[in-house]
């Protein structure tokens, strides 16, 4: 059991390094796809912290009231993993919810289908507005996407999407779910986002 837990452990460690980058440096690969001048890659050396992003933002993203996004998991089984460093120069900005594999993926808020992206770290993965387009929540190393699901098209909170797998990078023998947030900026581009934590949005919600 110990060793099950430190083989996990590690496995998202080496995983997420790369999966953080798609993410955050996402702006390279995803401003090719849609055909846009390539993006400058920033790269901070650490995530912004929560306080970056304005308050008002933060309570609007608090009252999203966001599901947790795998099936079958409770909010107290979530753990913070925000911070974790995965290099010496990046943390993994996003968390990770372990899972069997074909779990049922769901989505956390009402809105979007903004991007159905494959790249090589983060494997086969969702991007989703909410409904005022001002957070990006991202869903990746799916196994695969649910059936009929396009981009653009409207999804519920609570609606099927996907199912945890580890396409990419991610250890072919510890599955989860990377789920990471972004707040967008005024050009609404779903590949520029500034990360926040998830964690406190996912536990904190009104019970
Ligand atoms: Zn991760």
């Amino acid at each position: 059991m110990q060793r099950t837990a430190t083989r996990i452990r590690l496995a998202f460690t080496v995983a997420c390094v790369a999966v953080t980058i798609a993410s955050g440096l996402s702006a390279l690969a995803a401003g090719e796809a849609v055909g846009v001048g390539r993006p400058v890659a920033t790269s901070p050396a650490t995530p912004p912290s929560q306080s970056d992003v304005p308050e008002h933002v933060l309570h609007a993203l608090r009252e999203r009231r966001l599901a947790i996004p795998v099936a079958g998991v409770a909010r107290s089984a979530l753990r913070d993993n925000y911070e974790e460093r995965r290099d010496r120069t990046r943390s993994h900005a996003a968390i990770d919810i372990a899972a069997e594999r074909g779990t049922p993926v769901i989505a956390v808020d009402d809105g979007s289908i903004a991007k159905l992206f494959r790249s090589v770290p983060g494997g086969t993965t969702i991007y989703q507005f909410d409904p005022d387009r001002r957070f990006v929540y991202y869903y990746a190393h799916l196994d695969r996407y649910e059936a009929g699901l396009r981009e653009a098209a409207p999804v519920r909170r609570g609606e099927v999407i996907g199912y945890v797998g580890t396409t990419g990078n991610a250890a072919p023998d510890a599955p989860h779910l990377h789920f990471a947030i972004h707040v967008l900026d005024d050009s609404r581009a779903w590949w520029k986002g500034t990360p926040v934590n998830p964690f406190p949005f996912l536990v904190e919600r009104v019970r």
